[in-house]
């Protein structure tokens, strides 16, 4: 697995328990949607109703799960988790549906990989808290509606785009997240270091931010990197000469990028003159499936400008060209 990968890895998971942070005031970052929630959250603990339904996108590591989570512990409820491919049949959502208490979260991750089947139960259940069973088979079956309690269903996805839109629009919240700044991430990093007892000085949080793609999760997990040199390397601190050293060994360049990146970029540059190139041509070069490299790598290669999205196909940029080295075509060099 790369570890510049957004995805959650097996790793990261004993950690990031304890790194993720609890309520609103603690969670870094992402001021307009945490602004927004904050208000929500309030006038429906003042309305003692459940808190409109809440639908999260952006990449994946960006804190989707961490919000839904923060969304439950404001709310003084409980919060039930779930995935769309986990729900196979309509009766595992009917089962989940009928367990909740009153003003309970349900989160959803995934909720785009929902079977359709499935879905069609959500919609009563979003919009009148109700379900729909079917009794009988034949031409005596008939439909029953059982009344669920008020609750909230918080549905991640990494493309709001791929939901269909009777879903869509049953969100009365829609909020969507937005990778990091470097400011942020340092924070996040310090935060982290103090929480796991490792001292860290100077702007060594600071390189660490940098190579982190502008999602948490990577940041996270390059600090649990450093930390392992800083032990069997140094004396167990994080100076900035030691992470820096860390990272490149664990070969993170400055932007973030990894091996893999640069092997894209350069494929792209040498055998296509720098694009347009299509999204399966790019994932059989590198030999990750088209699906990843749109949800998880393209996304943050776009946000800083290293790639284009044309109608036919992907672009390399002028900025990447410069960032790897290389000559940009049309440009006189000096
Ligand atoms: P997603 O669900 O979007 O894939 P997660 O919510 O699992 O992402 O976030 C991954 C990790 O990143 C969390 O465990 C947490 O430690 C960290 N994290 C995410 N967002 C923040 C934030 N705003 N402030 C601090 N840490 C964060």
């Amino acid at each position: 697995d790369r570890i510049i990968s957004a995805n959650l890895m097996m790793e990261d998971q004993a950690v990031e328990l304890s790194l993720r942070p609890r309520y609103l005031a603690e969670y870094i970052g992402q001021s307009q949607v945490k602004e927004n929630l904050k208000v929500y959250i309030e006038a429906a603990k003042m309305r003692k109703e459940a808190l409109d339904h809440v639908l999260l996108y952006g990449p994946p590591g960006l804190g989707k799960t961490t919000l839904s989570n923060i969304i439950a512990n404001e709310l003084g409820v409980n919060m039930r988790t779930t995935s769309g491919p986990a729900i196979e049949r309509p009766g595992d959502l009917a089962a989940l549906l009928t367990n909740l208490q009153e003003g309970d979260v349900l989160f959803i991750d995934e909720i785009h990989r929902l079977h359709r089947t499935v879905e069609e139960v959500l919609y009563p259940a979003m919009e009148d808290f109700a379900l729909d069973i079917m009794i009988g088979k034949g031409p005596s079956a008939r439909s029953v509606r059982l009344d669920l309690p008020p609750f909230t269903l918080v549905g991640a996805t990494t493309r709001a785009g791929l939901l269909s839109s009777p879903l869509r629009d049953r969100f009365g919240v829609v909020s969507r997240l937005e990778f990091y700044t470097v400011d942020e991430l340092a924070f996040i990093v310090s935060r982290a270091a103090d929480i796991l007892g490792v001292e860290m000085i100077g702007e060594a949080s600071r390189e660490i931010a940098m190579r982190s793609r502008g999602t948490p999760r990577i940041a996270n997990r390059l600090l649990k990197r450093v930390r392992d040199f800083a032990q069997v390397r140094g004396d167990g601190m994080i100076t900035y000469e030691l992470a820096k050293h860390a990272l490149e060994l664990i070969a993170v360049d400055p932007m973030g990028l990894d091996q893999i990146d640069h092997k894209m970029l350069r494929t792209m540059i040498t055998n296509f003159r720098g694009g347009p190139v299509g999204l399966d041509t790019i994932a059989a070069t590198i030999g990750e499936e088209s699906q990843t490299i749109e949800d998880v790598y393209e996304p943050y290669l776009m946000q800083i400008g290293f790639l284009q999205r044309t109608p036919r196909g992907r672009m390399v940029t002028p900025l990447a060209y410069k960032h790897l080295g290389l000559p940009v075509p049309g440009e006189k060099n000096e």
